[in-house]
């Protein structure tokens, strides 16, 4: 008797769809994986989308909820989906588009008026709004911690989310600490699972996995400040893929 296969749809909300690509970059292992699972929806990977009324197995969404439309489909999807899962930075902590979340009021508002369509007034990630089962977290997605998922979903089994920072992975690698050499890096305060990708190539983490839940800000702004960099550096760091920690409102003051 022929297996079931798992029946998964790939949406995007308001983002650039580089997760989805990250994922159609796996190439021949994604094709492997098609032996177990229905692609039912996918603007990226199939020629012709109807949008389907059949009950999903696995969402993977990606992108932010920034405007009614983007609701509608989030509630929709949610409603046809046993198991969703936000599908990088964007899906699971605003991301890039969160950055207009810490602009000046005065900002925010001049780009509410110049959108081409009504927008809500900050940019959320999915949990705001709906259950999410899963995360798969980064910018852009990583694509052997998606088929890790993957394989592991297949088998009946949830994955558990690393709750260490980047610097532990980084310390596994053997890498020289980016902080020695006086370059910022948010790697004590950022959750791993990336294999701390981007100081293993001598480039500050910038936080896109999220902020881990017992970060001490304090410790590494003050380490900031010992370094010598302006209030403007140190916010736009810790700004870019997150909101600004509340222990560090004093930055936006500042600024
Ligand atoms: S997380 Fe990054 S790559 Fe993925 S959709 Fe958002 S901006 Fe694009
Ligand atoms: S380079 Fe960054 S991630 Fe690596 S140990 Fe130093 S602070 Fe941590
Ligand atoms: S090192 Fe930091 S910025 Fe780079 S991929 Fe990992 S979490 Fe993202």
């Amino acid at each position: 008797m022929e297996k079931k296969k798992v029946k998964v749809g790939f949406f995007s909300l308001t983002c650039c769809e580089g997760c989805e690509f990250a994922v159609l970059d796996l190439e021949e292992k994604l094709l492997k994986a098609f032996d177990y699972l229905e692609i039912v929806e996918s603007r990226v990977l199939m020629e012709k989308i109807k949008p389907a009324a059949v009950k999903l197995d696995i969402a993977f969404v990606e992108g932010s909820v920034i405007s009614k439309h983007d609701l509608d489909k989030l509630n929709y999807i949610r409603e046809k989906t046993d198991f969703l899962v936000a599908l990088g930075s964007c899906a699971a902590i605003a991301g890039i588009n969160g950055i207009r979340n810490s602009l000046p009021e005065g900002i925010q508002e001049r780009m509410r008026q110049k959108a081409i369509t009504p927008v809500k007034e900050k940019a959320y990630p999915l949990s705001s709004f709906v259950k999410v089962d899963y995360i798969l977290n980064g910018c852009s997605v990583n694509e052997l911690e998606f088929l890790d998922f993957l394989n592991k979903v297949l088998h009946g089994v949830i994955p558990k989310l690393e709750e260490v920072p980047v610097c532990f992975e980084c310390k596994l690698k053997g890498n020289a600490c980016l902080l020695l050499k006086g370059i910022l890096c948010l790697g004590p305060v950022t959750y791993a699972g990336c294999g701390a990708l981007c100081p293993s190539q001598n480039a500050q983490c910038i936080g896109c996995r999220g902020f881990t839940k017992d970060a001490n800000f304090d410790s590494l702004d003050n380490l900031f400040k010992e370094m010598k960099q302006s209030k403007k550096e140190r916010f736009n760091l810790f700004t870019y893929f997150n909101p600004l920690p509340k222990e560090l409102s004093v930055l936006k003051e500042e600024k």
